[in-house]
Formats: structure tokens, sequence, C-alpha cells
């Protein structure tokens, strides 16, 4: 008890510095130029109660749950015990030269973000290195009574899981000129990217963004995925989803709306799935300072303006990696609105099933961790990928 009381000033101290040295640093977010949100940067890590920050061993596994292994019969199937490890990804840049002449934005796409060929490294080293992509619906089930449980998890041998994520695929108006695409589109059934090129023109393309790009190489080596698994889509609503303007009014909404929920039941058909990534992605979500009423009424606009194009879903991506603690009533509320899953971000590994939900980190693979945590990744996942571009 006496160690306790003499740790919880320097973890108060700590806390506050470490507070100070983020938010003092705006050159590791975006610089928000107008009165929309527009910072999308996910590194603060999440702050989770120290005696709860090591991965959760001791869980117990009482669930019976097979993991179905169809699109590898025959292989020798093994009860996993390993780590699961989840990463995320933002959008990707296309086109370097435009994300360098965007001076604005430059270091926050430099932090957040990937372009196309380092994305392409990443999954190529994935892949090499025996991961497979999981959907991460295998990992729990719910019992009538909403309480949660671990599934056991089969995987084919010398394979390690893997969930994938993108946040923020809305395409945000302040990267139009950062060498981004600009939205999803269906093309004969199959979700690619429209893309500005530096000249100008309007293309289309089949690897503008993490989506086509996964579906692709999954399509070439089908083993990288535990039966078509691909990723959560974590999604906002404040300029829209999928790079449809779908919070606009009237008929030029209803438009977006409309081919917005085309690709997004495309993509769900193709083993995508979404999340709510909050509505307005506040800054007050980075400070810790959303209130419960402001949390109450931004799941409300993602509940009646984003929830119909994608359907609903337990799952919340946490702005910021922000998820609150337990026993918080905001991180009540968001069970409460049917957000049993929550995703954090951190390096940690950290996974937690509390009685009725779940809590797991999420691992942002981008420019800043290729530059500051290049052994980490390595160490982690194998990947040795050049930060510059
Ligand atoms: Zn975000």
């Amino acid at each position: 008890m006496k160690i306790k009381h003499a740790l919880l000033p320097g973890l108060i101290i700590l806390s506050i510095i470490l507070g100070i040295v983020l938010i003092g640093n705006p050159s590791r977010f975006f610089v928000r130029k107008n009165p929309l949100p527009q910072t999308v940067s996910e590194k603060p890590e999440n702050i989770i109660p120290p005696e709860s920050s090591k991965p959760d061993v001791a869980q117990k596994k009482e669930n019976n749950a097979t993991t179905s292994v169809s699109n590898f019969s025959g292989e020798d199937i093994k009860e996993y015990y390993g780590p699961v490890r989840h990463v995320f990804f933002h959008s990707l840049i296309v086109y370097p030269q435009m994300a360098l002449a965007d001076t604005g934005n430059t270091n926050g796409y430099r932090d957040n973000m990937l372009t196309v060929e380092q994305f392409k490294q990443v999954l190529q080293q994935l892949y090499e290195n025996h991961f497979l992509l999981i959907d991460a619906k295998l990992l729990y089930s719910f019992n009538k009574n909403g309480s949660i449980r671990q599934n056991k998890l089969y995987l084919p041998k010398d394979k390690k899981p893997l969930i994938l994520s993108i946040d923020d695929l809305s395409y945000y108006s302040y990267m139009k000129n950062g060498g981004f695409a600009h939205k999803l589109i269906l093309e004969n059934g199959i979700v690619e990217t429209e893309i500005l090129t530096p000249k100008g023109n309007k293309i289309i393309t089949d690897d503008g963004d993490v989506v086509p790009i996964v579906d692709a190489f999954i399509k070439e080596h089908p083993d990288f995925s535990l039966n078509g698994a691909k990723g959560i889509i974590g999604l906002t609503g404040f300029e829209g989803i999928l790079g449809y303007r779908t919070q606009w009014r009237g008929k030029q909404g209803d438009v977006e709306r409309k081919n917005a929920a085309l690709v997004a039941d495309a993509l769900k058909k193709s083993g995508w799935t979404f999340a709510c990534h909050s509505f307005g992605h506040e800054q007050n979500f980075l400070k810790g300072t959303a209130s419960l009423a402001f949390l109450r009424s931004d799941i409300s606009l993602w509940t009646s303006q984003v929830q119909p194009l994608v359907g609903p879903t337990n799952v919340f991506i946490g702005p910021f990696g922000q998820v609150f603690t337990d026993g918080e009533a905001r991180r009540k509320l968001l069970i409460d609105a049917g957000f049993n899953i929550l995703y954090g971000v951190g390096m940690d590994g950290y996974i937690k099933y509390f009685g009725n939900y779940l809590v797991m980190n999420r691992i942002d693979i981008d420019g800043y961790r290729l530059k500051h945590n290049a052994k980490k990744l390595y160490d982690l996942f194998g990947l040795s990928v050049d930060a510059n571009f």
C-alpha cells in the first residue's frame, strides 16, 4: 500500500508533463484552420489506469466457440494462444509531391499517413511474416445477459492473427490538395479510388487507398485472410463518409447519401465492416474534456446520419484513441448506446475483457511510427520500411 501511495503523485506529475508535451507540440497534429474539426491524429495514447495497462493474460478461456477455417481446409489447424495484434492506418498519399507542396499540412501527413508505396511494403512484409487478417468478431461472443466472453481462436499452424482498421475514411476537405484519393467509387461492382492527378485530371485507379489495395492483395494472396476478412472502417460524419458529403441537406445530399450507401454495401459484401469514430472528431476527445451531454449529442448525430448509410455497429473507435476509463459515465454512455467494443490507440498490446464490453488498443502504422518506433515495429511485425518520402 505504501508503494502505491508513493507512486500516485509521481504518476499524476508524469501525466501532466505528458499532457503538456502532447498538447504543446502542434507539429504532431493537424492545425485546424476553420471551425470544422480537421485534426485526425490518433497519436496520443489511451490514458489507461496504470493497474490495467498490461496485456490481460489472465483472462478466462471458457468458451468453446470454434473458429471456422473454411478457406484453409486441409491445413493444420491449431488453437492460437499468442497475442492478437490490431493495426490501423489513415488514407494513403498517392502523390507525395502534392503532400509536400501542401505545406500547411505536410507535417501532419508525414506523421499520420503512409504513401501508397510504403503501405504496399507494409502489407507485403506482414504477409511474408505470416500474419493473417481475421474478423475481429472471432475474438469474442456475447451471452444472452449481455456479458462478454473470450472465444478460443483456431488458426492455421504458423499463422499470426491480425486485425486491421482504417480511421477517418472520409476524405476530409482539408486533404484535397494533399495528393490523396477523393472518394471510393463503385466500378462494375468493385470498389476503386477516384483521384485528381497533379495535373488536375480526374482518374479512377485500383490502388489509391487502403481499401482497394487490401482487396487486390487478398485476391492475389487468399491465405492472407481468414475467410475473406478485410478490416474495420472507422467513420466520422461531420464531412460525410467515404468521400461523399452525406452531411449536406436537400437533394444534393440525397445523391451523396445514395451513392455512399451503395459503396458501403459493396464494402460490407467484400469483407469490410464499419465502426463509429464519433461524429465530429472534436478536440475535446483529445483533451479528455468532452462532457456527457456533448458525447450524447455527438453519438446521436452519428446514429442519425451515418448509421443509416452503413448499418448498425457495436464498435467504437475512440477519436484520438479516447475511450475513457472503466466506471466512467462517459464510457457507460457509449456502452448503453450499443458500443460494447471499444478500440483505443497504443503500442502496448492492451486488450481487456470487462464484464460486458471489450477494450483493445491498436497500433498506428504511419510515418511517425516508421520514424520513431522502427525497432518496435520490427520486433512486433518484422516491418522494415523507409519513413521518408
Ligand atoms: Zn481519427
